[in-house]
């Protein structure tokens, strides 16, 4: 009978993807951040928003239109809300909207900075196994193995052996999950019941690891 530490991973990223745009202030493409600013315009009964970024070189800015010619009819409530209270989950929502962004420019940079916060939703005496569960509310260029590697402390090969001799375990399993972006919701179990330093593991998986 097993007896599950279960845990929950939080994971933000703290750098918002970067879009390659033909700059007309530095010339070429480089990449550009976003300011986290909002522009609305009004044009008669017609509304235009754009969120503003700025070159990475020179700070020229682009608008990127992020709806135009829109009636206020037929904008969500929660969407005008957002943008009449410059709503900052909403901007970052729109920031790490990936297929939006591949829509405007052929490259994107991602970044693999992450804010990870650590919750202990059970705790049992001599647990034999470790659950872990993750929320990944934007999306994140990072591979599962990597994570686990990092946070865990635990070798990515150690990890492949233990996934390919099922003591370790992801739901939902896919071929190559290991080296697959981490996604919200995913599950691992980890049989920790034949390693000696699964104690050590456990704590690893509990407590905050230093990502600087
Ligand atoms: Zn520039």
């Amino acid at each position: 009978m097993c007896t599950f530490l279960r845990v929950r991973w939080t994971i933000n990223p703290r750098t918002a993807p970067q879009p390659w745009i033909a700059c007309s202030g530095c010339g070429g493409f480089k990449p550009f951040s976003s300011s986290g600013k909002i522009r609305l315009n009004a044009n008669g009964r017609k509304l235009d928003a754009w969120l503003i970024y700025k070159c990475s070189a020179c700070d020229k800015t682009w608008n990127r239109a992020i709806f135009e010619r829109q009636t206020v009819r037929s904008l969500a409530p929660a969407v005008l809300e957002a943008l009449q209270t410059n709503d900052v989950e909403w901007i970052r929502a729109q920031e790490f909207d990936l297929d939006a962004l591949r829509r405007k420019a052929q490259r994107i940079d991602e970044f693999t900075d992450l804010d990870i916060r650590k919750q202990i939703l059970e705790e049992p005496d001599g647990c034999k196994a470790l659950e872990i569960e993750l929320v990944v509310a934007f999306p994140v260029n990072t591979r599962l193995d990597r994570l686990l590697a990092s946070e865990l402390r635990i070798s990515r090969s150690r990890l492949h052996t233990l996934h390919d001799g099922a003591m370790l375990q992801i739901h939902p399993d896919r071929a190559g999950i290991m080296k697959r972006r981490i996604r919200d919701g995913m599950r691992i179990v980890l049989d920790l019941a034949g390693e000696a330093d699964g104690h050590l593991v456990a704590l690893a998986a509990a407590t905050p690891q230093n990502n600087d």
